[in-house]
């Protein structure tokens, strides 16, 4: 059969002739004209209804037909095949997914824009119990803690949440949301019960080991402060005796270094929120870093506008300042200069601690909190400090809902500061 728009035009003047030829025949030329038109009109309203029969039907074949009718059947059914080829390909790739998701211990849920419940895989039933009748339901009507709810409507997912579990008592549960499409969310749940486990006897380890060892310490030092104070020591017995007390003292500061860590970190110890003067706070400590500077000849200057008054817990504090305002004076060399800035401002309450030291190197930041960890390690451990302190400040510096921020560029000093939220900020009634 010919087909194509070439054929419909030869078949347009095919009716047109024929219309002209007849018409000078039988001497009624219009009516004959208008007779050819009609037959063609009804020739193409024949083609649309095979048209429209055809569509009805997808998966038969097109109907046979010639001029620029054939051509659109075969161009329809050519798209109706690609875009079946491509559907199939598509839900393979969907299945696959869904096989793997399914297979996965961790629970995935989709989320869609309005926070409903679009799909969840065979882990999130088990770790959250949802059933079938549960799809295109509020996501926070079945994880309905407090945090989460913060968590999940914040749009802030840089880091996982950890919380109990809703179904289960004794297991813990780590949530992690990533964003994608249109205001969509995927929430990955995981089972982190056996990590919290050993996080907690790591921690109580620590911590009662440290208690344990706090009493024999006590006695130790105090039987080498008395030996070491007797006028009866042999010269010779002198010098490893003051080695042995100033060891001993470390030792002492090191268990008292963990067991602070510890009840910041477990929350063991519920500390008072009292109303707490910063700037006198500061200066009290500045006092106190002099004193540890002592030959070094540093500058400890303070700036501030006015007394900020925070509620608070004055000792984790003067803990946290103490140990940033004692690093700048063991870090920095002699006739370095510390200043430390009280800003109260629209966005909370600023503290920072700079010194124009040696600084380090950027890289070592993101490890700096952790415990022992040190730049120097040679260098800073004969500074006396335990290698708790900036951990330590990190902590109670979280428990004051502050961040630690920490800068520094080497051979230029270092710069370690917080923000307090302003509701933090102490009001008189
Ligand atoms: P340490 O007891 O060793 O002082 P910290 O946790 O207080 O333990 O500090 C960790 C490390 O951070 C230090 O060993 C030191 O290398 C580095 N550090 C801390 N503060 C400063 C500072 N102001 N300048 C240079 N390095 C610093």
């Amino acid at each position: 059969m010919v087909r194509g728009f070439n054929a419909e035009l030869k078949r347009v003047l095919v009716f047109a002739t024929s219309g002209i030829f007849f018409g000078f025949i039988n001497g009624h030329m219009s009516w004959t004209l208008i007779a050819a038109c009609a037959l063609y009109i009804c020739g193409l309203l024949w083609q649309i209804r095979r048209l429209d029969l055809w569509l009805a039907q997808p998966n038969k074949q097109p109907p046979d037909a010639s001029g620029i009718w054939g051509t659109i059947f075969d161009n329809i059914y050519r798209l109706q095949k690609k875009q079946r080829k491509e559907k199939r390909q598509l839900k393979t790739v969907i299945n696959r997914v869904q096989e793997t998701t399914s297979a996965l211990r961790d629970g995935v849920i989709l989320v869609d824009s309005h926070g409903n419940i679009d799909w969840w895989n065979r882990a999130a039933s088990g770790l959250l119990g949802f059933q079938s009748s549960d799809q295109g339901h509020a996501l926070i009507n079945y994880l309905r803690h407090p945090e989460f709810i913060d968590y999940f409507e914040s749009g802030d997912y840089k880091t996982p949440l950890d919380l109990p579990s809703p179904r289960f008592q004794s297991k813990h549960l780590q949530y992690q949301i990533t964003a994608f499409g249109r205001r969509e969310r995927l929430v990955v749940v995981r089972d982190v019960t056996q990590i919290h486990q050993l996080e907690n006897l790591r921690r109580d380890f620590v911590a009662n080991v440290s208690h344990e060892l706090r009493t024999p310490l006590t006695v130790i030092r105090g039987y080498l402060e008395t030996l070491a104070d007797s006028d009866s020591m042999p010269e010779k017995w002198q010098k490893p005796f003051s080695q042995m007390l100033y060891q001993s003292e470390r030792m002492g500061q090191l268990v008292e270094d963990l067991i602070s860590l510890s009840q910041l970190e477990t929350n063991s110890d519920p500390q008072p929120q009292l109303a707490v003067e910063l700037v006198t706070l500061l200066q009290s400590i500045r006092l106190d870093a002099l004193e540890l500077s002592g030959s070094k000849q540093q500058q400890i200057i303070i700036h501030s506008a006015s007394e900020v008054t925070l509620t608070g817990c004055e000792k984790s504090l003067r803990s946290a300042f103490s140990n940033l305002m004692f690093n700048a004076v063991k870090y920095t060399p002699n006739n370095s200069r510390i200043d430390v800035t009280v800003q109260n401002n629209k966005s909370g309450i600023y503290v920072s601690v700079q010194d124009n030291g040696d600084g380090f190197d950027r890289k070592h930041i993101p490890r700096l909190t952790e415990r022992f960890y040190r730049v120097d390690d040679h260098r800073n451990s004969s500074a006396g400090g335990t290698g708790l302190g900036l951990a330590i400040a990190k902590h109670a510096l979280l428990r004051h809902d502050a961040e630690l921020k920490i800068d520094s560029q080497l051979g230029q000093g270092s710069c370690f500061s917080c923000t307090f939220p302003l509701t933090r900020e102490f009001k008189s009634i």
